[in-house]
């Protein structure tokens, strides 16, 4: 056995009894105190979403480090970022494990955390059975940023909610805390309105494509401009764009401090963070108050893809779904000639997604959008504003 293979197999049973002593099997971990600092070489970890779990020199500028789930059973979405510095420039490799799981994301590098961009494919190998990978980095004093995908962190979800909130129409509140006491903002227009469509996303902390989206899809409907102009006139909008601000802070691959996937608790309510949007939305159950039109939940997996309801459950408005997707699709077309939309109708109420238990509640459209892990990010933005385009102009059609 290699010295390689030797730090790797004593690396996963470590980690393996790591998270499945204590408790429980699904007991949570807490985020372990690591220090990377080997001298020349330093792996910072002191940033909000920043993720390692193990780190050591292995040779020369060689590194090995490993990222772990927060606990355990958890769905293969391996979130890592550090930033690495190195006193001389020179290139470092470094081993990234996953004994708990396998090679998802393609590394971003950024020199600044904000511009990514993905790593160089010939500094990048998949090794043993996707097991592991090894990337040459090219870094110097000033750090280069390494994460999962680009960072979309609570700062940011602070200072988009801030600013879209300087507009006259739109207030910014705090729907509660997180576990751990992190605000959870939400978006709220205040032109009255009869109608409402309620968005959210990052209920799973690395699904950044899905936020992305998110993004230009709400900047797309706060324009100022005709067709977005006469959609806040008759629609209201509460969008809560970082649902899990505490899985977001600590890297998370999916759950949150209670250690579960909050997309598998809407119908049990376990969690402080799924409780406020239902306390949210049963308000629109009231007598007098506005009605919900729609419901939007924005995700991460490996394509493009559209969960929506099967047409039993969508007593209200059930032409809505095929009418916009078919739209989205025939304008995506015209940018990207192969694109097709991809809707996978379904209805399982027993299973804690969000979009079922709106389905069941309100039998309006609930629909899950994901986006691709690795799919460009013109096209995500092109997708973005067509789809909030087609969504506002195919509501304003059907309800008035
Ligand atoms: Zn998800």
């Amino acid at each position: 056995m290699s010295a390689y293979k030797k730090i790797s197999h004593w690396l996963t049973i470590f980690l393996t009894m790591l998270m499945v002593s204590g408790p429980s099997a699904n007991a949570q971990i807490d985020q372990p105190v690591l220090s990377c600092d080997f001298g020349d070489v330093v792996f910072d970890l002191s940033f909000s979403s920043a993720r390692l779990n193990s780190c050591q020199q292995t040779g020369d500028a060689v590194f090995s480090v490993s990222t772990a789930p927060e606990n355990v059973p958890i769905n293969p979405s391996p979130w890592y970022a550090f930033k690495l510095y190195s006193e001389t420039p020179q290139d470092i490799t470094v081993y990234l494990h996953y004994p708990l799981s396998r090679h998802r994301y393609l590394p971003k590098i950024s020199s600044d955390g904000v511009n990514w961009q993905p790593i160089a494919e010939q500094d990048l190998q998949v090794l043993f059975d996707e097991k592991a990978i090894k990337m040459r980095l090219q870094a110097g004093p000033d750090g280069l940023w390494v994460a999962a995908q680009e960072i979309v962190d609570n700062r940011f979800y602070d200072e988009f909610t801030s600013e879209l909130a300087n507009l006259d129409f739109l207030d910014r509140q705090i729907l509660g805390l997180s576990a751990e006491g992190r605000p959870i903002y939400t978006l709220r227009t205040t032109t009255p309105a009869q109608r409402y469509v309620v968005m959210i996303g990052r209920q799973h902390p690395p699904e950044i494509t899905g936020a992305l989206a998110m993004t230009q899809f709400v900047e797309r409907i706060m324009r100022d401009e005709p067709l977005a102009n006469a959609f806040r006139e008759q629609y209201g909008l509460l969008i809560t764009p970082n649902m899990n601000p505490d899985g977001v802070e600590r890297g998370f691959w999916r759950h949150n401090m209670g250690g579960i996937d909050l997309n598998r608790d809407w119908g049990p309510f376990t969690q402080p963070e799924t409780r406020l949007m239902r306390d949210q939305l049963n308000r629109f159950l009231e007598p007098g108050m506005p009605t919900l039109s729609l419901f939007l939940d924005f995700h991460s997996t490996n394509r493009d893809i559209f969960y929506t309801p099967t047409l039993e459950v969508t007593r209200h408005l059930p032409e809505f779904t095929d009418l916009w997707l078919s739209q989205v699709q025939a304008r995506m077309q015209q940018i990207y000639p192969e694109y097709e939309v991809e809707a996978v109708p379904g209805y399982n109420v027993d299973s804690g997604v969000s979009k079922s238990w709106i389905s069941q509640m309100f039998g309006v459209p609930a629909i899950t959008v994901e986006i691709g892990d690795d799919t460009p990010r013109a096209m995500i933005d092109s997708l973005a504003v067509i789809a909030a385009e087609e969504m506002m102009t195919q509501l304003l059609s059907l309800e008035n």
